[in-house]
């Protein structure tokens, strides 16, 4: 498939996390949804061989419904495992079982993933459910920031996962003001405040240090430390090294912010913006800016709607198409069983329920029913659409404030264009 090789990484998580999502909505009757994770070095023909011990063993099972449907799966899976001479590159995923579907059917479904990392575990197991967590663990951001903001008077600190702000905690200090108190000498008033400031950035380089090194994987993960503040306070803390020498030398860099509680850490990723330019998320934050932007000024340039995005598409006035990756419906094209009559329609995909379950209706032509001809994801088949008029597509993440709008004021669908069209 051509458009395989062309999918960012973006793209790839949206196509992985969708598959986790319909894994985590299946169930079983009984405990016989079988998950069986093969690492990289594992032999396949160790897999195969406890595989068939587990088959035996379903003799023990009492419930016939049960005991029948766990050997369907363990033998639908050994047929599947002789395709494999060994275990992918990163290790395979496998997932069978007899599937409850809507109303009362259901049906035995197996699904392959070979995950974009390596799995480091062998597992089996039986369950009503899929166990899902350690690919689940693959989609957590790869690349952390911490964030520091502070103040001689308070501090705040947390981390930037992707796209989102993750706010952790905070110090306040017993610094005293400018103001002396009479009856104090201002030396010896000069002193304890430079002791108390002193003692307020260890404080806060302490732990602020302590969280981010206590970060899974900080050493491949952890990309750098922004600091905000009034100046000349971060200037200060930089220069007195008050991080551990790990963080200190991540520092990235310094930025005004006005505030130096839990709301400057979004103040600070906005003052980074050009520091963390190569950035995801800023990339998608500053796509969603450009396209509120032209929403305000109100000059026909932003559009959305699916409606709206389809006629600018066919128009090729598109130059940018913004999707949202929380997207979960289908382009359908339906023909009549018996005339030509054909017809397009774009659905969404409930949980638990697949296209099977929509009903089509019948032919305004000849009323003759109508049938599912081919379904795509509709962010496959807008895409393939704007690579015709060569738009630019922007999958956008639903874990930033402006993410999330695409999707619930703009129903995911959303362009910048070239020229106004009046649609
Ligand atoms: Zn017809």
């Amino acid at each position: 498939m051509a458009e395989a090789l062309k999918m960012d990484e973006a793209r790839k998580r949206y196509e992985f996390k969708k598959t986790l999502e319909k894994l985590e909505s299946q169930e079983g009757d009984g405990t016989e949804l079988i998950t069986l994770y093969i690492p990289p070095d594992k032999q396949i023909y160790d897999v195969t061989g406890q595989l068939k011990d587990e088959y035996g063993q379903c003799a023990n099972i009492k419930s016939k419904q049960t005991r029948t449907n766990v050997q369907s799966a363990i033998s639908s899976i050994l047929s599947r495992l002789k395709y494999y001479k060994k275990s992918p590159e990163h290790g395979m995923a496998v997932f069978c079982g007899t599937i409850k579907l809507y109303g009362d059917r259901t049906d035995l479904q197996c699904t392959i993933i070979e995950p974009p990392e390596p799995l480091n575990l062998y597992m089996y197991r039986c369950s009503s459910k899929f166990e899902l967590d350690p690919l689940k663990q693959m989609l957590e951001e790869k690349s952390i920031y911490g964030l520091i903001v502070l103040d001689r008077r308070e501090a705040y600190w947390g981390f930037l996962r992707g796209n989102r702000i993750e706010p952790i905690g905070g110090a306040t200090s017993t610094v005293p003001g400018k103001q002396r108190k009479g009856g104090q000498s201002a030396a010896r008033f000069g002193r304890l405040r430079e002791i108390a400031i002193n003692e307020f950035y260890t404080k806060v380089g302490e732990r602020a240090s302590a969280i981010f090194l206590a970060e899974k994987d900080f050493f491949e993960r952890f990309k750098g430390v922004l600091i905000g503040g009034p100046s000349p306070t971060k200037e200060e803390f930089e220069a007195g090294g008050y991080l551990n020498h790990e963080i200190q030398k991540r520092i990235i860099g310094l930025f005004d912010v006005a505030y130096t509680n839990e709301d400057g850490l979004p103040e600070l990723v906005d003052a980074a913006k050009d520091a963390l330019s190569g950035m995801e998320v800023i990339k998608e934050k500053a796509i969603m800016d450009r396209f509120l932007k032209e929403l305000v000024k109100d000059n026909g340039l932003a559009a959305y709607g699916e409606e709206s995005i389809r006629k600018n598409l066919e128009l090729g006035a598109v130059d940018i198409l913004l999707l949202s990756s929380n997207l979960r419906k289908s382009r359908l094209k339906i023909k009549c069983q018996s005339c030509d009559y054909v017809d397009k329609r774009t659905v969404s995909i409930e949980t638990g329920k697949t296209t099977k379950d929509i009903e089509l209706g019948n032919c305004p032509k000849c009323t003759a029913p109508l049938v599912l001809e081919e379904e795509t994801d509709i962010v496959d088949e807008l895409t393939k659409f704007a690579d015709q008029s060569s738009a630019k597509v922007e999958l956008i993440s639903d874990d930033f404030e402006e993410g999330s709008i695409l999707f619930s004021a703009f129903g995911g669908i959303a362009a910048i264009l070239r020229y106004r069209t009046g649609y």
